[in-house]
């Protein structure tokens, strides 16, 4: 095992975990890709603070007894030890190099902790191309690019996939007859990216992105410098920030009529919005409802004429104007109640449903860029057909830039456009 890590059983895990000052650990598992995204970052750290710092993988599927005893249900997950003590956060998932560190530090005197950092070599890395995002936009960016023979990286701040990595069924992405778990979708662009070549850097810290010079930083010590850039960072739905909302995202919550409407057949919705995406939603979700509650927070909608009219004649749809939710509420599955404020008098009041849409719009991630790029009215990067955008030799992919429909067949479409334009250009 590269790195100062040691490999250990069960059996050494008194004296090689419980028996040392420091020790940190990590429980990994086969077949597991936020695994594989943590084992670059945990070896690099290892020649950093190995010597202060007892370094450990163990096995989880091979030491299961001792996984279950010590709670760990997740692959990977990072435990700390000081003085044969668990302390400090446990770190499961897609861990950051970032929260690694600093559950190290918190291992080690203050000053031996600023020692380390200092001596943290930063490493410049060369590619033809980085691509900012591992969603379908990025992903299938990385394979075009790859198969141009291009030297690729794929920088994504979470673990590869995007959305639909979270999308419980997907069923308009052609070439599956019955619907794939995003979940699998999303592996397996991933996995023919890395077949291709595609390199990735995985749950990554971004920062310092020069869109001009084309270079980035990764985890605060890595410079990646390219010939291009593409930028397939997504968008994120504009949450409304009030209470039930993250808990029940995805258990009664939607934020996308197209993947979720067809869970409601016959059933009820309150769609929460009044502007175009809402009301052509709700258009949409009266295909299946048997009925749809508008709450909007304004007296008039803000869609266009043509949709307006169209809901107005629906008579599955009731609207009610002047209203704002203020708390999501769950009962049990396919059970949910809305609580509304009616805004002329202050009145609270529960709706009951069977699930709900929230239309307040989305908001494109472009948080990490400073430089001056061309946007939409609405924040989304403008493109040229090519997908470049303003900058020369950066260009944009997927739900990040203005298009009229999001979907991963869009997005798809455009890391193509934006890939076979790059290599026609670099080769
Ligand atoms: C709940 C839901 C369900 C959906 N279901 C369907 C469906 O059934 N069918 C369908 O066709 N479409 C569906 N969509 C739409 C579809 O998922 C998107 O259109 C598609 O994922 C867009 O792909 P993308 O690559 O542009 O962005 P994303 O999938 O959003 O991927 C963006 C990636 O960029 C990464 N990232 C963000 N910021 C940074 C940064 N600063 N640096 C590096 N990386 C960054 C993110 O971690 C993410 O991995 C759904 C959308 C939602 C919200």
């Amino acid at each position: 095992m590269a790195g100062k890590i040691k490999e250990i059983q069960a059996a050494d895990f008194e004296k090689e975990v419980l028996g040392k000052e420091r020790a940190v650990i990590d429980f990994y598992s086969t077949e597991c890709p936020p695994c594989e995204a943590l084992a670059a970052k945990y070896e690099n750290l290892s020649m950093i603070y190995g010597d202060d710092i007892n370094f450990v993988k163990i096995f989880r599927q091979g030491n299961k007894d001792l996984a279950a005893e010590l709670d760990v249900s997740g692959s990977p997950t990072v435990l700390f030890y000081e003085n044969g003590k668990r302390v400090g956060k446990t770190l499961t998932g897609g861990i950051l190099r970032s929260d690694l560190m600093e559950g190290l530090d918190a291992l080690l005197p203050a000053e031996k902790a600023e020692e380390l950092h200092a001596k943290i070599e930063q490493v410049v890395t060369n590619a033809d191309t980085v691509v900012l995002g591992g969603g379908p936009a990025g992903l299938t960016a990385g394979i075009y690019l790859a198969q141009a023979h291009l030297n690729t990286i794929v920088v994504d701040t979470a673990l590869p996939g995007g959305y639909v990595a979270t999308t419980h069924q997907v069923s308009n992405y052609p070439g599956f007859v019955e619907p794939q778990p995003g979940m699998m979708l999303s592996h397996y662009m991933g996995e023919q990216a890395k077949a291709n070549g595609v390199k990735f850097r995985s749950a990554v810290d971004v920062s310092k992105v020069d869109l001009l010079n084309k270079n980035l930083v990764v985890d605060g010590y890595e410079t990646i410098e390219a010939k291009k850039i593409v930028i397939a960072t997504g968008s994120r739905p504009r949450p409304l920030d009030i209470p039930g909302e993250k808990e029940y995202a995805g258990q009664g919550i939607s934020y996308c009529a197209t993947c979720d409407g067809k869970y409601f057949e016959d059933k009820e919705i309150i769609v929460i919005g009044g502007g175009n995406s809402s009301i052509e939603e709700s258009l949409f979700l009266s295909k299946f409802a048997k009925k749809i509650t508008i709450v909007h927070q304004f007296d008039t909608l803000q869609a266009n004429k043509e949709a307006q009219n169209k809901i107005f004649a629906d008579d599955k749809v009731d609207i009610m104007f002047e209203h704002e939710p203020r708390e999501f509420k769950k009962y049990g599955n396919m059970d949910m109640a809305v609580v509304v404020e009616n805004l002329k008098t202050g009145e609270l009041s529960e709706l009951r449903t069977n699930g709900v849409f929230v239309f307040v719009g989305f908001i494109p991630n472009l948080e990490v860029f400073n430089d001056e790029m061309e946007l939409d009215q609405w924040g989304y990067l403008k493109t040229s057909e090519t997908m470049e955008t303003n900058i020369p030799g950066v260009f944009a992919a997927g739900d990040v830039r203005t298009k009229q429909y999001r979907q991963i067949t869009t997005a798809v479409a455009d890391g193509t456009i934006a890939a076979i334009t790059i290599s026609k250009e670099l080769t």
